[in-house]
């Protein structure tokens, strides 16, 4: 069977994520969207989501298998949260660990690759993802949080907020000023990359109460003087906002493949809808004016897609994807919330009965216009970095 695959998946490629499609199928069996849908409402948790992704293999998806995953790169990566998401179950959890995964294999030590990465192919770690603070926003130079060190490693003291999936994962990477008071801060000085247990003594968690409908939950982490070993850091100090920025492309295009999953949902059951309602006698699918937003959405999405697959395949082959990593995230986005917004307008006041679950695709896909990084930023870097323009302040 395929599944539709545009031609920017790489040849070599394309085996592979027809069989991770054919995997999130079972688990989409298994954990279908309305079972994702209960437990988002009693704001529970996905744990058995994560089960059936370790069950069926896709979670060695992405690491090399030099290192004993699966293989796959960010093409498999992409393929794993686009199938998801258009089953409508995508886990937040699993872009955060794979972003995180990324990480640690790019600068962590062996032993670390080993703690941190092989044990999440079993479902024993899952990495939830630290940088947003209430002051900074955006702006991550501007976090307080700080890693002061100490003769046997360092202490944490500060707050993030937003942070999805901590009750469930049990490490953090955390991004830290190491910095001295005053030591002048740029992306190659003062800060650190930690990958924290949060078990650790001094770490509290407070639930935020969030509008989407997702099982895993966002809460404010406080570190009061957090103690961690010298293990905690990846890579070198100083460095940790080089590593994050240098492991972002891989998070902006599989924020894409979400987007892009959870926007083909809705346009699917708009299509559905609109060839069945039929007020005044014929389906309301024959108006074009009922028409022409599906279709455009259509082919924002089917652009979005291509762009999405061509910056896995260069970033695969270890190009500069940047420029496309980013255009993927803002297309993905973009086409997505037309697709909602589409499919909304179609289904009239039924797509706010929550059994139809149309207007509940719609919080999801409009954070991910804002989340993790918001549209106007990755304008700001296809306007200075792919274009020369100068920097705006
Ligand atoms: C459901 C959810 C899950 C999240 N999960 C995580 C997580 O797991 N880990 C984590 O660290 N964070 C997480 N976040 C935080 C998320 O990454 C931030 O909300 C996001 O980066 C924006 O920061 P902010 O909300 O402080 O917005 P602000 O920085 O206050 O920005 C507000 C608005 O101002 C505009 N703006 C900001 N900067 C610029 C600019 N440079 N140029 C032009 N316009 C600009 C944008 O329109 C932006 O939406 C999550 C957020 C949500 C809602």
């Amino acid at each position: 069977m395929t599944h539709d695959l545009p031609p920017t998946v790489h040849a070599d490629s394309r085996e592979l994520v027809e069989s991770i499609y054919e995997a999130v199928d079972g688990v989409a069996a298994a954990y279908p969207r309305a079972t994702f849908l209960k437990r988002a409402r009693e704001k529970g948790d996905a744990a058995e989501l994560w089960q059936a992704l370790v069950d069926a293999g896709l979670l060695a998806i992405g690491v090399p298998e030099s290192l004993g995953g699966a293989g796959g790169g960010l093409t498999g990566n992409t393929a794993v949260m686009e199938a998801l998401a258009r089953a409508g179950i995508p886990p937040l959890l699993y872009s955060l660990t794979s972003f995180s995964r990324e990480a640690i294999i790019r600068y962590g030590s062996e032993q670390q690759i080993n703690d941190h990465v092989l044990s999440t192919l079993s479902g024993e770690r899952k990495i939830c993802f630290g940088v947003t603070e209430p002051e900074a926003g955006t702006n991550s130079f501007a976090l307080r949080t700080t890693a002061k060190k100490t003769d046997d490693g360092y202490r944490i003291s500060g707050q993030k907020v937003f942070i999805s999936g901590a009750d469930q994962a049990d490490h953090i990477l955390l991004l830290a000023r190491t910095a001295a008071p005053g030591e002048k801060l740029t992306r190659r000085t003062g800060f650190g990359l930690f990958i924290i247990d949060l078990s650790t003594p001094g770490i509290t968690l407070n639930r935020l109460d969030i509008e989407w409908y997702a099982p895993e939950n966002q809460y404010e982490i406080f570190f009061d003087d957090v103690a961690v070993g010298e293990s905690a850091l990846i890579g070198e100090d100083g460095l940790g906002f080089d590593y994050l920025l240098d492991s972002l492309n891989q998070e902006r295009v599989t924020i894409a493949a979400w987007a892009l999953g959870l926007g083909n949902v809705a346009l699917e059951k708009a299509v559905v809808y609109a060839k069945e309602r039929a007020p005044f006698g014929k389906p309301i699918g024959a108006n074009q004016a009922v028409q022409h937003p599906l279709a455009l959405a259509k082919a924002q999405m089917e652009a979005a897609r291509h762009v999405m697959y061509a910056a896995a395949a260069g970033y695969d082959s270890g190009l500069d994807a940047g420029g496309q990593a980013n255009m993927a995230k803002l297309l993905g986005s973009k086409a997505a919330l037309a697709a909602v917004e589409a499919a909304i307008q179609t289904h009239g006041g039924s797509a706010f009965v929550y059994e139809t679950d149309v207007v509940t695709l719609w919080p999801m896909i409009r954070i991910l216009q804002i989340a993790p990084l918001n549209n106007e930023s990755i304008l700001n870097f296809i306007a200075e970095r792919v274009l020369g323009l100068p920097r705006s302040s």
